[in-house]
């Protein structure tokens, strides 16, 4: 690792070590947080990223950031090419976070050897367990980051102990974790029934690690999952895991990248009335069945209102080569061309839910998205897909920030139709209490995530334990 330049001006500064793992959803809150800390001048920063990245997205988007934040340093980690007897049909994302934790001990002579010796490491909460390892090795703390809910990460902290108790868990109609509020089976990612899913053995593995770390950060806030946050901290709910204190750090608030991109979706919008659009995104790397897409282009239209929509056909974007127009028709493009832009790119979303032109936003309840719709008291048309998103969505409509058709189910799980959908879009556009506590939302999450607001407090104060040990 290259020495940072300012290390012998600042010889106290804690020096703190951000690694993510593969995916947008997990990239884009630690470079939110890489950016926090570096501006705040009171730590220096090394990011981590594992090599090759998976999705054009991801190396785009670290590049920019890097040569955007000259102050980070970054420690590129070489991944041992992964097993060759895996199927295409494995996630590629899963992959790499497999791949990432059977490489990790390489990465130990690096960050032993870096210049000013490190201080902390933030880790992803897939290599929660490998890197406890490393940093127990360099007498380090290790804060864990998990980049989704607080009530979700519950449910894969309890994963272990659920799973030694119940031999087959679908058998249960809901997980009762002890301190909090039961889980319907229905909001349990279907991969936790088979112990060998790889996204099941990746949450065990890491979940079991979990008392070793100094504490979990989360992209959330306090007044969004009060109930959860202090069942735990309070020790009232998963007393027997000893976990750390979670520390809400949420909303993480974006950084301004500067690319060449032509955001004529933005032009657009500014020609629209205030909340007249619906906004349609699935995140970073969820599809959808060709049939589910027409149907929700025939939901949109009925619905009569405009709308930006965000098309992703393949998980990995690089693989995405499929045509707007073959997946929704020229017919529907023709017919709402004054109502609407489909669209198949990287999007500036965070740009397009503070323009004042969007009313609602379609989502999948990526967590991510969750806490920017958040900050933008948007409300929210929850359906979610797969993994956490059912969690989520079920945090959206208690917080008030949206509205969520249980039935839909899972996402490939059965067919929606369009007039489901267009009744649904109509509900979220037009009911005005579900505006009115959105807009409410909004206002605490802006409270909690500036100036002197909770969650940049929860970060100094680890900075100020960090400089006290040095
Ligand atoms: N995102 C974006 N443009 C896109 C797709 C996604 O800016 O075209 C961002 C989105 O704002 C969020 C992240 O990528 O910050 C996706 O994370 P999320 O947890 O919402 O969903 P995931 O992609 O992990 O399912
Ligand atoms: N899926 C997706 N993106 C993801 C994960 C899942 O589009 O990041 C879809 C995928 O097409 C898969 C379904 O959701 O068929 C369920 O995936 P999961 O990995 O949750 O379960 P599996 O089908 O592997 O048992």
């Amino acid at each position: 690792m290259s020495d940072l330049t300012d290390s012998q001006a600042l010889p106290l500064l804690p020096h703190i070590a951000l690694f993510p793992c593969a995916g947008m959803g997990h990239l884009t809150p630690f470079l939110r947080l890489a950016s926090m800390l570096s501006s705040s001048q009171n730590c220096l920063v090394t990011l981590i990223t594992a090599s090759p990245a998976v999705s054009a997205a991801e190396s785009t988007h670290i590049s920019l950031f890097l040569s955007q934040h000259p102050k980070v340093n970054h420690l590129e980690f070489q991944l041992i090419p992964s097993n060759p007897t895996t199927t295409t049909m494995d996630d590629p994302f899963f992959l790499q976070w497999q791949s990432t934790n059977r490489s990790l001990h390489l990465l130990y002579p690096s960050l032993a050897s870096s210049s000013p010796p490190l201080s902390a490491i933030f880790s992803d909460f897939v290599v929660a367990s490998s890197m406890g390892t490393i940093a127990a090795q360099l007498n380090i703390p290790n804060y864990i980051f998990s980049p989704t809910s607080c009530k979700f990460f519950s449910l894969a902290a309890y994963l272990p102990t659920l799973l030694s108790n119940t031999s087959d868990i679908s058998s249960l109609t809901q997980v009762n974790i002890q301190g909090l509020t039961p889980l319907p089976m229905t909001s349990i990612p279907p991969p936790f029934r088979n112990q060998n899913h790889i996204f099941t053995s990746l949450i065990l593995q890491n979940s079991r690690a979990l008392s070793s770390a100094k504490g979990i950060l989360m992209n959330t806030f306090h007044d969004f999952e009060s109930d959860t946050l202090a069942a735990i901290n309070d020790g009232r709910a998963l007393t027997n895991i000893n976990l750390p204190p979670i520390l809400p750090i949420g909303p993480l608030q974006a950084f301004e990248l500067k690319n060449d991109q032509d955001k004529y979706y933005l032009s657009w919008l500014d020609n629209q009335p205030k909340q007249s659009v619906v906004y349609v995104s699935f995140g970073s790397r969820t599809t959808m069945s060709n049939s589910q897409i027409r149907e929700l282009s025939k939901g949109l239209e009925t619905s009569g209102y405009r709308f930006l929509w965000v098309l992703k056909t393949s998980k990995v974007d690089k693989d995405d080569i499929q045509e707007v127009k073959d997946m929704v028709g020229e017919s529907f493009l023709e017919r709402t061309k004054n109502k609407g832009i489909v669209l198949k790119a990287w999007v500036s979303q965070q740009e397009i839910l503070e323009h004042p032109a969007i009313g609602g936003f379609v989502n999948h309840c990526g967590w991510n998205s969750v806490m920017e719709a958040a900050q933008e008291g948007i409300p929210v048309l929850a359906w979610p897909q797969h993994s956490d998103q059912s969690v989520n969505a079920e945090i959206v409509e208690k917080a008030g920030l949206g509205i969520w058709e249980r039935k839909w189910g899972w996402g490939l799980e059965g067919l929606v139709s369009g007039e489901e959908i267009g009744n649904k879009i109509v509900e979220l556009m037009e009911n005005q209490k579900v505006r009115e506590f959105s807009r409410n939302v909004g206002e605490k999450a802006r409270k909690a995530s500036g100036i002197d607001g909770k969650s940049e407090k929860v970060v100094m104060e680890i900075m100020e334990s960090l400089m006290q040990k040095r």
